[in-house]
């Protein structure tokens, strides 16, 4: 996207930035003594230092979650509910400081009003949902009353990824803490500093020690630890499809830790003949370029009916240009510049908008649109992470279908049409997580489960489903 002036509100910056680890209710540097840089993506500067997590600093982190477990869990749901709801009014008031953190780690404009906003009503959503956490029974079997209990894991992990940081961190300390477990979080060694300032929250707020710990660093060694550990009974992790796979091998290849993974995507977006397309244009516009299309469920495959591909072409061009104006709050860097367009240079596909990295500081590149690509091409197959939409055309409905469902990914898929029974036809037949009728992503509900079908993932996260991957079930018989 086009670099901005603009982008970091430097009267924001608060007059010291928290450089620990937070381990048992207190901030103390990592064993080693190890820091690393954060850099800027927006102006390639220096933009913090933090300590690195290391092995023995998991292992002390872990350690303090098991103290502190029994008496959480001990604890009235509706009392830890209370505790989140704490930190969400922490991060309210603590709103410019976080947003002002994300925008130097990621290179993105101050969003931090909106970010806070959505974080906080995710931590709220979990604190009401902390008594719904309960089994059932059963009168079925003769002489019997058997019931179910929910309980949690007990130590959790958690990894997030620096695409949406806050956001990531509060879907998981939600629900973990609601459910009753305590957690070690390992935050993105790309955008560690907003979790640095939740840490501080739990602090300010008396959240219980140990209850939440949460370590800066990188996937090795600090991740792996985590998904090694022999006492963790539990790994959220969100992030790629690559790391994924590492994760499950590495709970594998310990104690077959229970493993939720909420992967990356490759999401279509089907436009027929009849949609509107005075809401079909801005909705996929908005789609790949909101947060530079760094999103994980970012409209990044586009099927147009070629009856109207030529005026959807245009008009894609002329609001794609507009909205990715310097400013513009979908501004952002994107690191790895040149790698997907230089792909789709590479193979000679058509690239009717944008391609090129803008300036020569800072990782922007131009809103980008390629089109009549290959579907066994790179760009087609591959998630790109940045403002570049693939624009395919089409003729017939069962062939777009194939098309659309022939991905690895299942994160995110949506329909444009004024046939309802078509609409319905997709709905059921595109294979992912979630499915958008005339709207598409980042159109999500915090009451509705959120994952992915396929490579996407396993398990949800969001809604009253994700609290039951928080937590065991038992059975217990009791004989009359
Ligand atoms: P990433 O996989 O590179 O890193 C994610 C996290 O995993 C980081 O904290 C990293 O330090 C850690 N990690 C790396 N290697 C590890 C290892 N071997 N063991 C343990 N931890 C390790 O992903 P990223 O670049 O931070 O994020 C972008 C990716 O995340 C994209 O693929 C995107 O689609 C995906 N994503 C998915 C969702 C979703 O909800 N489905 C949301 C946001 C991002």
């Amino acid at each position: 996207m086009a670099s901005s002036t603009t982008v970091n509100s430097e009267e924001y910056r608060p007059k010291h930035i928290e450089e620990r680890l937070f381990i048992n209710g207190e901030f103390v540097p990592s064993i080693s003594g190890k820091k690393f840089d954060i850099i800027n993506p927006n102006t390639e500067k220096f933009a913090a230092s933090v300590y690195e997590g290391g092995v023995e600093d998991v292992d002390v982190a872990v350690e303090a979650a098991k103290e502190a477990l029994p008496a959480w869990s001990a604890l009235g749901a509706a009392e830890r509910g209370a505790w989140l709801n704490k930190l969400a009014d922490g991060i309210e008031k603590n709103i410019k400081e976080i947003g002002y953190l994300d925008a130097i780690s990621m290179g993105r404009p101050y969003i931090g009003d909106y970010l806070a906003g959505a974080a906080a009503s995710f931590l709220r959503y979990f604190s009401s949902k902390a008594l719904d956490v309960h089994g059932e029974s059963s009168l079925n079997t003769t002489g019997m009353v058997n019931v179910t209990f929910r309980q949690p894991y007990g130590v959790c992990g958690a990894i997030i990824p620096w695409n949406v940081p806050l956001l990531s961190l509060v879907a998981k300390v939600g629900p973990a803490l609601a459910a009753g477990n305590t957690l070690v979080l390992k935050s993105s060694e790309r955008a560690p500093l907003s979790a640095i300032v939740v840490a501080r929250l739990c602090k300010e707020i008396g959240l219980p020690k140990g209850v939440l710990n949460i370590l800066s660093g990188f996937g090795r060694p600090c991740g792996e630890a985590i998904a090694k550990h022999m006492d963790v009974r539990k790994l959220s992790f969100t992030g790629s499809v690559v790391t994924g796979r590492a994760i499950k091998k590495a709970a594998a290849d310990s104690n077959l830790k229970n493993v939720t993974l909420e992967l990356g995507g490759k999401s279509p977006l089907i436009i027929f003949d009849d949609a509107d397309l005075a809401k079909a244009v801005p909705s996929a516009a908005y789609s790949i370029l909101s947060n530079s299309g760094q999103a994980c469920i970012a409209s990044s495959r586009v099927y147009v009916h070629s009856k109207i591909a030529d005026a959807f072409l245009e008009a894609m061009k002329t609001t794609m240009t507009k909205t990715g104006q310097p400013g513009d709050a979908t501004v952002a860097g994107l690191r790895e510049v040149p790698r997907p367009t230089s792909h789709a240079k590479e193979e000679g596909l058509d690239i009717p908008l944008g391609g090129n990295r803008i300036g020569s500081a800072g990782y922007f590149i131009e809103p980008t649109i390629i089109s009549n690509a290959p579907e066994d091409s790179k760009v087609v197959k591959e998630e790109i992470f940045g403002p570049v939409v693939v624009i395919n055309t089409f003729a017939d409905e069962a062939e777009v279908l194939k098309r659309a469902n022939d991905s690895e990914y299942g994160l995110y898929a949506s329909v444009f049409t004024k046939d309802i029974s078509r609409a319905m036809r997709f709905a059921k037949a595109l294979e992912a997580g979630s499915v958008g009728v005339n709207c598409t992503s980042p159109t999500l509900a915090i009451d509705m489960p959120f994952g992915g079908y396929k490579q996407s993932g396993e398990g949800r996260e969001l809604s009253k489903h994700c609290l039951d991957e928080w937590t065991e079930i038992k059975s217990v018989f009791i004989s009359l």
